[in-house]
């Protein structure tokens, strides 16, 4: 049984010694990822939905790693960004570019299309991250009124003076704002008031159970309800089969985003989308 305990322990700290080195190797593998481009941004279509008809209001813009060839998916990645603060560079990198890509596509004829872009709570906390942002619009062109930016409850949890300044600062500007995930968070109401938000979007863990799930289908209703009666424009994620689209329209929920519609696309793949080519 010793024996057996140090084959067990050799095992086992040989599986934390290659952990920590592919910690390692992702680390110095995303210092390097911004210089050799590897990141890219695919996008995915937020509709409209007023009985059949569905119309494409905004992209969200999410972020991909290309590396080794394969694509990474940002819950790989994004933590360790956070961690090491690159993803204040990464963050900028990802607003300059989604900015310029929404000019291009409302230049050549979506003059009304918005773009959303995530945030984490490293860049809200940067000096000055509202005076960035009004340069990076400027500097596209684009009124700020086409671009939001999605924060989630987590970010607001930390509820610092700090972040409530920025995020009035950008709601001056003329920024929206979206609480993203709603309802996975440690959610309290409360912020749905104290901070300036336009856009509630309700995380798909209470979309994907319906109509089946009785329980998803009374909580899902009641943060419907909620975010019309507070007058935000309410944001169904994961729509994924026409059961979930009867049921947002049963419950007037006017903005859906998943992959009955498409799933998330580099630009040039989703530009027959946006001329309507495609119906959905
Ligand atoms: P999110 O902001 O909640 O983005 C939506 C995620 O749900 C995307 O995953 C999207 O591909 C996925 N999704 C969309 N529709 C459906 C559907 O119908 N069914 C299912 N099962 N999934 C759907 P993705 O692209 O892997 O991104 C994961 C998360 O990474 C994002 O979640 C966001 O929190 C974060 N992220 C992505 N890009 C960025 C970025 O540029 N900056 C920051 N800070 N975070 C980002
Ligand atoms: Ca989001
Ligand atoms: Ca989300
Ligand atoms: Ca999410």
């Amino acid at each position: 049984a010793k024996e057996a305990g140090k084959a067990q322990f050799a095992r086992y700290s040989a599986e934390l010694q290659a952990t920590a080195q592919r910690r390692l190797a992702l680390h110095n593998d995303l210092a390097l990822a911004l210089e050799r481009e590897e990141f890219e941004l695919h996008y995915q279509p937020i509709c409209r939905i007023d009985g059949d008809r569905h119309r494409i209001i905004a992209v969200e813009a999410l972020l991909r790693w290309r590396r080794d060839g394969r694509l990474e998916s940002p819950l790989q990645f994004i933590p360790a960004l956070e961690e090491s603060g690159q993803i204040i560079a990464v963050g900028d990198w990802v607003l300059r570019r989604a900015c310029r890509q929404l000019r291009r596509w409302q230049l050549a004829g979506l003059g009304e299309l918005r773009c959303s872009v995530n945030l984490s709570s490293r860049q809200l906390l940067q000096p000055d991250f509202a005076g960035r942002v009004a340069a990076i619009l400027a500097e596209s062109e684009l009124a700020p009124a086409s671009l939001v930016l999605e924060i989630t409850e987590s970010l607001l949890m930390q509820d610092s003076a700090e972040t409530l300044a920025c995020l009035r600062e950008l709601a001056v500007l003329g920024v929206r704002l979206a609480l993203d995930d709603f309802g996975t968070g440690y959610s309290s109401l409360g912020y749905l008031k104290r901070f300036p938000l336009q856009i509630l979007k309700v995380d798909r863990s209470f979309i994907g159970g319906i109509p089946d799930d009785p329980e998803l289908r009374v909580i899902a209703r009641a943060i419907i309800g909620l975010g019309h009666s507070l007058g935000l424009e309410v944001v169904a994620e994961g729509v994924e089969r026409p059961g979930h689209l009867d049921f947002l329209h049963d419950e007037d929920c006017r903005y859906a985003q998943g992959y009955w519609f498409s799933r998330p696309r580099p630009a040039t793949a989703l530009e027959p989308l946006l001329r309507g080519e495609c119906g959905f």
